[in-house]
């Protein structure tokens, strides 16, 4: 692989369990929760990635994985092409950065700003000799104006769109190559999250950085990233370009998720109605994880995991349909199973 084409962040086979205890006493055991099974993810330079799904379907395990923040029980992390080496070392901290939802949480209430801002400054060894300089320049990097204004604030004198924004210059402040957002406007009134998503997108765009951006609101990912990544029960099931999966969704659960995302201009009920809810992680359904939510499930899925499969340049979705043309009607779509089998009754249970 070219440097050119050598993605900024990899992850590779990622897999991770978390192990919960379940019963009591003598019967105690502890079982697994299959948080993250098989999943990779490429971050490139001047580029945003947005992760998308419902909660609990792994995307902050896989964003604290790619942060080193957790270490994976399968598969590798790569920067620049290089593992990563395990934990987060100072230097591996200084190229991927992370901003957390909770802006009220992640600043220190009992020190201004500029505390925020100086402290990675001092300990990554970037403080030059005028340090009210550097963190005036931070700020503005973050449209805070006046810089100095807000550098003497205490986070609890900022609205929390000016806390995410203090946040975003604290991860600036060593000089990252990769930022990861998780649900970073998710917290904000709706009113100030366009701002903060303007901001990402103009450190995309004027600092090539590699962005992945982590939320359940697949309009605002379509907004932002250049590619969306789909999640379902721990598992990528679709990922393309984010115009083409948003207008030609090719998984019916992503085809789910757009239809109960919020559209002023659609005049149609929703193509797919939601039905059921996510499975539990301690006993995931056996072959695709969706079927018993699916409305085209065949019985192929109820046994078998489908692989992932090319269906437009770029754009991949792991579904039986796209390899068994018979389930799909003559536009392409899948063939919904019919009213009462088997699959139905146990989702109306
Ligand atoms: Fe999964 Fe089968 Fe539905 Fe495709 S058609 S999403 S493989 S249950």
């Amino acid at each position: 692989m070219s440097a050119a084409t050598t993605p900024v962040l990899e992850g590779r086979n990622l897999t991770k369990y978390f192990w919960v205890k379940q019963g009591r006493g003598p019967f105690a055991r502890r079982a697994p929760v299959h948080a993250v099974d098989n999943v990779s993810l490429a971050l490139d330079a001047g580029k945003v990635t947005a992760i998308v799904g419902e909660s609990g379907a792994g995307k902050t395990t896989v964003a604290r994985i790619l942060a080193r923040i957790i270490q994976p029980d399968q598969g590798q992390v790569f920067l620049a092409g290089k593992p990563a080496p395990k934990g987060r070392s100072r230097s591996y901290a200084a190229q991927v950065q992370m901003v957390f939802q909770d802006p009220f949480a992640s600043l220190n209430p009992v020190h201004r700003v500029s505390y925020d801002l100086l402290r990675p400054l001092r300990i990554h060894r970037f403080v030059t000799r005028d340090a009210d300089a550097s963190v005036n320049e931070l700020l503005k990097r973050v449209a805070l104006n006046p810089p100095a204004q807000f550098a003497a604030k205490f986070p609890h004198e900022l609205s929390g769109g000016q806390r995410q924004r203090v946040s975003i210059a604290r991860a600036l402040a060593v000089r990252p190559r990769v930022l990861i957002a998780d649900e970073p406007v998710s917290m904000l009134d709706v009113s100030i999250r366009l701002g903060v998503l303007n901001l990402l997108a103009d450190l995309r765009n004027e600092e090539g950085l590699a962005i992945l951006y982590v939320t359940h609101d697949i309009a605002s990912a379509r907004y932002l990233a250049d590619t969306i990544s789909v999640m379902y029960a721990g598992q990528l099931v679709e990922s393309a370009p984010s115009a083409q999966l948003t207008d030609s969704p090719a998984h019916p659960y992503t085809q789910l998720l757009i239809s109960a995302a919020p559209d002023p201009d659609r005049t149609s009920p929703p193509h797919l109605k939601g039905r059921g809810a996510p499975p539990s992680l301690l006993a995931p359904p056996s072959g695709c994880r969706f079927h018993p939510r699916c409305p085209y499930v065949m019985d192929i899925c109820k046994s078998q995991a489908p692989p992932s499969i090319p269906v437009a340049p770029g754009h991949v979705s792991a579904c039986w349909l796209h390899v068994n043309p018979a389930s799909r009607d003559a536009s392409g779509n899948g063939v919904p199973a019919t009213a009462g089998s088997a699959t139905e009754k146990e989702t109306k249970r």
